[in-house]
């Protein structure tokens, strides 16, 4: 990686973390600024994650007439809060967990729908040191900042570990209740213009309109429009029939834009004990991080949440299911003693597994800021590209709102 291109990658990087905006999404913050249809346009959005969701909500009450096609039975994607296999009404994040102060979009949206911010660790996070592992201190803060597209790049941690970028440390907020409340409010918005169980399996277009083509288990359904909102991952996008085809460098970018690596496993503990020896249970530590998943939900008992990305998430996955549960009992128990007593259930959940996702979020190489992803964002013809890879915010839902503004203002001033 050339001198330049890190520079460019750390610019993106600190613009994901909310400290500039960059041209891309400027105009997301304020007013919608989806233009009031002079004739409703008949839009067909698929996918209702929160770019899919936001753009059907503007461009509903912009007057047009939208139809949401998810191959799931519930709104969110990758917003998903898991309660199923924990008891007391317990829950944890599979997909996005914490809200950073400068994520303005999300948080309006979160006022918008009049749902409640609770913190989502300790403001002093760290008070003892964990034992047995080193703390990346020289990355700690940074992460903290830059989040999610962070892990991968070893070049970039070696750059921080110079000293080549300082970063503010965040205060981080969760939805009350599970982040799942607000892709539902979206949701309960839209009412029957979701249509659920709807996988998308081709796409259509000509000089007229838009064709997307659902598959039932009997039958396919044709779902016609004037303009398509494509609000899906690209790794899953790679798999759906494009007639006609999209233009070379646009399939490149669609092949070509990787995703992170990622795998969380949660233990259900019978109480948080960890709270006894005056620790958070918040840690970042070489090859996890550690968050009390539980941290303001009532109870005795929690749900500590390992979160492995890169290198570390690939060992893992190739460890047995009861493997993973083992090897999280046992690095828990080195950073947080008294685990085995304490251990009730374990589960674990992986973004590249889930059919719909297929990975977690975009990781751009540091030279495809500028290569890929302005191609990757244009229309073409008629059908448009939503999603938090095609934003300045990836691996954060801020992303995925502003991408899904953006698409809506680009239909909107459609003739
Ligand atoms: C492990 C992890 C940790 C994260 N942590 C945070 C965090 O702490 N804070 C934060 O703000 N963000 C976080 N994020 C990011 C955030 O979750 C995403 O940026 C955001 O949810 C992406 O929304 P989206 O609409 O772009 O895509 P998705 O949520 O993936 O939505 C795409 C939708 O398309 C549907 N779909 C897919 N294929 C088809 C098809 N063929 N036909 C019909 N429908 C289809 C899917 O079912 C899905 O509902 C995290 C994400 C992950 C995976």
């Amino acid at each position: 990686m050339n001198t330049v291109h890190r520079r460019d990658f750390l610019r993106h990087l600190f613009t994901a973390a909310g400290v500039t905006v960059s041209p891309l999404d400027r105009l997301a913050f304020g007013t919608s600024g989806v233009a009031a249809a002079q004739q409703p346009r008949r839009i067909v959005i698929v996918g209702a994650g929160l770019a899919g969701l936001v753009a059907a909500h503007e461009l509903v009450k912009a007057g047009n007439q939208v139809v949401v096609l998810d191959a799931q039975l519930r709104a969110g994607g990758r917003v998903y809060t898991l309660r199923d296999p924990f008891t007391d009404g317990l829950y944890a994040e599979a997909g996005a967990a914490r809200i950073p102060e400068a994520h303005d979009l999300t948080r309006r949206y979160v006022t918008e729908f009049g749902l409640k911010l609770i913190s989502f660790q300790p403001d002093r996070p760290r008070q003892t040191p964990p034992n047995g592992k080193r703390v990346l201190e020289p990355v700690e803060q940074a992460r903290g900042a830059l989040g999610n597209a962070l892990w991968s790049d070893d070049s970039l941690i070696e750059f921080l570990d110079k000293g080549g970028a300082e970063s503010p440390v965040q205060h981080y907020d969760k939805i009350e209740g599970g982040n799942d409340r607000l892709p539902a409010a979206f949701a309960a918005r839209l009412e029957n213009r979701i249509r659920y169980g709807a996988p998308v399996v081709a796409i259509q277009q000509d000089g007229h309109g838009v064709r997307a083509i659902v598959q039932h288990s009997v039958g396919r359904d044709v779902v016609s429009g004037d303009f398509l909102i494509c609000a899906v991952p690209f790794t899953v996008l790679r798999g759906m029939d494009v007639s006609p085809a999209f233009r070379p460098a646009k399939r490149r970018a669609i092949e070509q834009l990787t995703s992170a690596a990622e795998r969380r496993i949660y233990l259900q503990l019978a109480t948080r004990y960890w709270t006894n020896s005056g620790n958070s249970g918040f840690e970042l530590t070489e090859d996890v991080d550690f968050f009390d998943a539980t941290f303001g939900q009532p109870g005795d008992r929690g749900i500590m949440m390992l979160y492995a990305l890169g290198d570390s998430a690939v060992r893992i996955e190739h460890l047995m299911p009861d493997q993973r549960i083992r090897y999280g009992r046992d690095e828990a128990e080195r950073i947080y003693p008294g685990m085995s007593t304490n251990f009730e259930r374990g589960f674990s959940w992986c973004w590249g597994e889930a059919p719909w996702a297929r990975g977690a979020f975009a990781l751009y190489k540091p030279d495809q800021w500028s290569t890929l992803q302005p191609v990757a964002i244009q229309p073409e013809g008629r059908i448009h590209f939503a999603g938090e890879h095609l934003s300045s915010w990836p691996g954060w839902m801020q992303g995925a709102l502003a991408s899904g503004l953006r698409v809506a203002r680009e239909v909107s001033a459609r003739a």
